[in-house]
């Protein structure tokens, strides 16, 4: 089993659990900076055979400024994490990521499904790609039912097809896209600041920022130098 540093529940089944932090360590470093933070900086030094002197706050936000970003790359970050497979095929455009996701040929998937909250039940918005305002709770309610109802449907057809003796990997075909599949993410810092900017803020839909805002807040205690500088410049 993993050691979680950290977890934050998502949506109604889902989670981020943070399971690793990495880079080269570092003999001395000095708040506001981390491990980590100082290890970008260290990495950086290596440009300049360590002569610039510049304190590794300003270093790093210089860094961050002037889009050096290879130093970035030397922080690498692992998560677990469960996900509707609608949220999961956003995040695997995210292609500098490595990941391991849980099969549904090999294990029965969990067949939890993602169901909107009344509030989350809007209509389209006007510039035809985001949501609108939320709809008034009588249709918000129908849609509720509607989903929970295929959702309900879904459940009940995967286990019917495996109890004909179906294969699981086709069985599979039940699940909407509603389903929550979990995997492992690996990233390096440069990519996951890259995945903040383009997930955390509209125009990305609602359901991947919260994930992505989430590990934002996770992160921080680790990067706080260079996460601060990211927010300032980027
Ligand atoms: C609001 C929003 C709406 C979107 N809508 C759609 C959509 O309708 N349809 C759709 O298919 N996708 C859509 N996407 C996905 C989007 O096109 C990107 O694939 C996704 O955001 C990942 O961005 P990225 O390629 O910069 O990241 P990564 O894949 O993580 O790549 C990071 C960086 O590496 C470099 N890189 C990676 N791969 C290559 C490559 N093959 N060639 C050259 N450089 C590379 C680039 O510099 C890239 O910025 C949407 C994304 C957002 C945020």
């Amino acid at each position: 089993m993993f050691t979680v540093l950290d977890t934050h529940p998502i949506l109604d089944h889902g989670y981020v659990d943070l399971l690793d932090v990495q880079a080269a360590c570092v003999q001395e470093y000095d708040p506001p900076c981390s491990c980590y933070d100082a290890a970008i900086a260290a990495s950086a030094r290596v440009s300049t055979g360590g002569r610039v002197r510049r304190p590794d706050h300003e270093l790093i936000d210089y860094l961050v400024r002037n889009r050096h970003s290879s130093p970035l790359e030397m922080v690498t970050t692992v998560w677990r994490i469960k996900l509707p497979i609608f949220v999961a095929r956003q995040m695997v455009r995210h292609r500098t990521a490595s990941i391991n996701e849980e099969s549904a040929r090999y294990t029965t998937p969990s067949m939890d499904c993602y169901v909107p909250s009344l509030k989350r039940m809007q209509g389209q918005s006007v510039n035809k790609q985001g949501s609108g305002e939320t709809l008034e709770t009588g249709k918000a309610q129908r849609a509720q039912a509607l989903l929970s109802e295929l959702q309900g449907r879904s459940k009940e057809v995967y286990a019917e097809l495996i109890e004909l003796g179906l294969t699981r990997e086709l069985a599979r075909l039940a699940c909407g896209v509603g389903t929550y599949t979990t995997w492992i993410w690996r990233t390096d810092l440069r990519n996951l600041l890259h995945f903040f900017g383009l997930r955390c803020d509209s125009p990305a839909q609602l359901e991947i920022g919260l994930y992505a805002n989430a590990m934002k807040d996770m992160i921080r205690p680790f990067v706080p130098v260079t996460l601060g500088s990211w927010e300032r410049h980027v």
